[in-house]
């Protein structure tokens, strides 16, 4: 395809249906970098795979050289089928200009947009402002651990602006929630109820314990203006197996859902506060504290350069006014943002809508095209905002 600059619609059709055609439900990523590799591999464009664990890989390419590093970046994962499809969900079928399929929304169609705008650009050999990078990751549903993975191997460093393609519609998040998951568990002595001072009873001392957490957490009233409340939830609470016996072991997950105004380490404050409270007031109380998610809020502006090139763009494309709201979602964001500034120019703007992760999940034919021009015309524009 060497010296065509622009692909048919058929043809960018097709990426986005192989790509649904690989089942990668949080696993089997790598299948979706190596199709990727030789796609753009047919287009001149190296890639890189940073494997997470078999048969799950990141994938990592660029066009252009030097500054400013413009990064675009979506996930290979989706979630599991499930539920009563109209179709085949992992065979791409097209009905009234609505392309049905697990991942077309969330969010293959973001991943295939970018990859064919990238392409096209190097086959238009366009020149490019400095380079424009490509972060796909595997497990943004389950935790963010590739978009953690290629921050801690330093696939950030040079970023000066992010791009991530999640479903967004025309619409642009410029903020998001944090999200911290909790497990703590209570150790004790298991007895005959009967004679229950021979035992440690570990349901009531992780109840005492949640009393003092949930008093604090309770009085805690904050809200942010962009992306809502704080919320807090104890979600599974476990403990005991007879009625007549004094329980040896008892455990409590919880879900809090942070904002800069009360972030992941004011949760964990309390919780540990607490811990240590019991603990030093009597040694029967035992805790073990497991931090199982822990991803940060991320803060943005909704009046940054970059957010404000989206909102022209989508708008010349779509000949719609593009809006801006706070998500209440987490992304990839959570871990490619850390230790950037808070004024770090990002945005999520992805073809979507709100079908993502229920069956008979689409995306109408025209925005997945449309997505493909508005990141072209980013990546080709990126002086105004890098
Ligand atoms: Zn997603």
């Amino acid at each position: 395809m060497k010296g065509r600059t622009a692909m048919n619609k058929q043809e960018k059709i097709k990426i986005l249906a192989d790509l649904v055609a690989i089942r990668s439900v949080n696993n089997n990523e790598e299948a979706v970098a190596q199709y990727l590799t030789t796609l753009l591999g047919k287009h001149s464009i190296e890639t890189e795979l940073v494997q997470y664990a078999p048969h799950r890989a990141n994938l990592v390419a660029e066009i252009g050289t030097g500054k400013p590093v413009t990064v675009f970046s979506g996930h290979e994962d989706v979630v599991d089928a499930g539920g009563d499809w109209d179709t085949d969900p992992f065979d791409l079928t097209e009905q009234d200009g609505k392309l049905y399929g697990r991942g077309a929304c969330d969010m293959k169609s973001g991943v295939a947009a970018m990859i064919i705008a990238m392409i096209e650009l190097k086959e238009a050999a366009t020149p490019i402002n400095g380079t424009i990078k490509l972060l796909i990751t595997v497990g943004e549903e389950v935790g963010e651990y590739g978009a953690e993975q290629l921050t801690q191997q330093g696939f950030m460093e040079n970023a000066d602006v992010l791009v991530i393609g999640e479903p967004t519609g025309y619409r642009i998040c410029y903020a998001h929630k944090g999200s911290l998951d909790v497990q703590i568990k209570a150790k004790g002595k298991i007895a005959h109820s009967s004679i229950p001072t021979l035992g440690n009873n570990a349901v009531q001392n992780l109840l005492d314990l949640l009393t003092l957490i949930n008093n604090k957490i309770q009085k805690v009233d904050v809200s942010d203006p962009a992306i809502g409340d704080f919320l807090f939830n104890f979600t599974v609470i476990k403990g005991g197996n007879q009625v007549n016996s004094i329980p040896g072991t008892a455990s409590v997950e919880l879900n809090a859902r942070t904002i800069d105004e009360f972030n992941n380490t004011d949760v964990l404050k309390i919780i540990k506060t607490a811990i240590e409270k019991l603990e030093q007031q009597d040694s029967k109380y035992q805790f073990e504290l497991n931090i199982l998610m822990d991803l940060p809020p991320v803060d943005g502006d909704k009046k940054n350069k970059l957010v404000q090139s989206g909102q022209k763009i989508g708008k010349q494309v779509t000949n719609q006014v593009i809006p801006t709201f706070g998500g209440t979602y987490t992304t990839d964001a959570a871990k490619f943002l850390v230790g950037k500034q808070p004024t770090f120019p990002f945005m999520i703007f992805g073809p979507g809508n709100s079908s993502l992760h229920s069956s008979n999940e689409y995306i109408s034919t025209k925005m997945y095209l449309n997505f493909i021009e508005i990141y072209k015309k980013l990546m080709l524009n990126n002086q105004n905002f890098a």
